[in-house]
């Protein structure tokens, strides 16, 4: 696959030389759960505790200007990596967990009453359902649930048969963790708009493989985790649409989102200081921006098409093996290569392809709801990234076939 050179990109990843077994190099296909770091990563992280440590937004001493210098242009680089009008569009978080319930709590209390109505996808990650379920819960609210078809794509004509005028907000995925479906999100933003309800994106799974586009898609808010992406956990980020976020209610109250307080009454900060109470993550936010320009300077478009080969090849030589079932067989899919093979356990086949070295999950995935509709609890999910090769999915499909030779019914 010629579209970039994967055994250069692969020195950048310094884990990737790492043998887990004492003999043989890692072989990260568990891309779905977290992404590795490239040393450019690493090597910010490092330059901003050696150089550029303090606090930021408050005092004017050199740190203090270095320090703010770095998180604010960090915030810079995820608003032109979605295509955000601004800077103040973009909100640090922990990560999209913290993103959806930030956005639940904040927009949803005072926007989503007893009766009105949520929409979900049957695809959603267990962190796309939970945050509403507790919002429902507390202002009797009711969700709704998209169907998808067999293939694992959601039925579109379905999600508007569900609209009604006491819906206030969809929030779906665009890319499935447990199948890699990539949603027609432009297309549900604008079903969506037409009768007036606001769009939240989970990019959790689409930010490391997908241009994403705000604007051109029109969502009102898109989020995603820093560690899916290259970058440090412990960071992520939330888009929100301007006009959006000024109809909110912050999430917590404390220092650095105020604009003045007295025991009486306290006058906030616009966004987004006013969504981020407290001392913030810096150094991970910075450390996100360097992964973000680590991706920029491959080109996402490029990763893209590089994986999608990858992907192609991965299908066709796996669907080869007898009795492997893949779960997620959508037209538009990306990354994830979620199987069961007939009459095995799912749990064996993991534990006996991690203990070969293959670092993949098996298991529901946090997204119970989706396995349940495809009639299994658990699958085996390799998932890849732009330093996987052809090599490593090869060695993948020979585990996959030696452990089938070796276990016997
Ligand atoms: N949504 C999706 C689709 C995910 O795959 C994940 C992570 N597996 C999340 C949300 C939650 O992300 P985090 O755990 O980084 O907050």
């Amino acid at each position: 696959i010629e579209i970039f050179n994967v055994e250069s990109i692969r020195k950048d990843f310094p884990i990737l030389s790492e043998k887990v077994d004492g003999k043989n190099f890692l072989i990260w296909l568990d891309n779905a759960a977290t992404t590795q770091k490239p040393k450019s990563v690493i090597d910010r992280l490092n330059y901003f505790y050696e150089h550029e440590n303090s606090n930021v937004h408050r005092g004017a001493h050199a740190l203090a200007a270095r320090a703010t210098d770095a998180y604010e242009s960090a915030r810079d680089k995820v608003a032109r990596f979605l295509n955000a009008p601004s800077l103040n569009d973009i909100i640090f978080v922990r990560g999209a967990t913290e993103a959806i319930n930030l956005i639940s709590q904040s927009f949803g209390k005072f926007n989503i009453q007893k009766d009105d109505e949520i929409i979900v996808s049957n695809l959603e990650h267990h962190a796309n359902i939970v945050p509403w379920q507790l919002l429902a819960s507390e202002v009797g609210a009711k969700i709704k649930v998209i169907p998808v078809d067999d293939s694992g794509q959601i039925l579109l004509s379905e999600f508007e048969r569900l609209i009604t005028p006491r819906t206030k907000i969809v929030s779906v995925a665009h890319v499935s963790n447990a199948l890699g479906t990539i949603v027609p999100i432009k297309e549900v933003t604008k079903i969506a708009h037409r009768y007036g309800v606001k769009v939240l994106i989970d990019g959790a799974q689409a930010i490391s493989h997908i241009k994403v586009d705000v604007q051109d898609i029109d969502c009102d808010f898109y989020v995603f985790s820093g560690h899916k992406v290259f970058g440090p956990t412990g960071i992520g980020a939330i888009y929100g649409k301007k006009e959006v976020l000024a109809t909110m209610y912050p999430y917590q109250g404390g220092g650095n989102m105020i604009a003045d307080v007295t025991f009486e009454k306290t006058v906030y900060q616009e966004a987004p200081n006013k969504f981020e109470a407290g001392t913030g993550n810096i150094a991970d936010a910075v450390g996100l921006g360097a992964a973000i320009d680590y991706v920029s300077k491959i080109g996402i478009d490029n990763i893209y098409r590089y994986e999608h080969e990858l992907l192609e090849y991965a299908i066709s030589k796996m669907t080869q093996i007898s009795g492997l079932r893949l779960i997620g067989t959508a037209k538009e899919k990306t990354s994830v290569l979620s199987f069961v093979l007939d009459g095995f356990d799912t749990q064996k086949v993991g534990e006996y392809l991690t203990s070969k070295g293959i670092a993949l999950r098996f298991g529901h995935h946090c997204a119970q709801p989706i396995l349940r509709r495809f009639g299994v609890e658990a699958t085996v999910r390799p998932s890849i990234a732009f330093y996987n090769t052809k090599e490593e999915i090869d060695f993948l499909v020979e585990k996959i076939k030696e452990f089938k030779n070796s276990h016997f019914r």
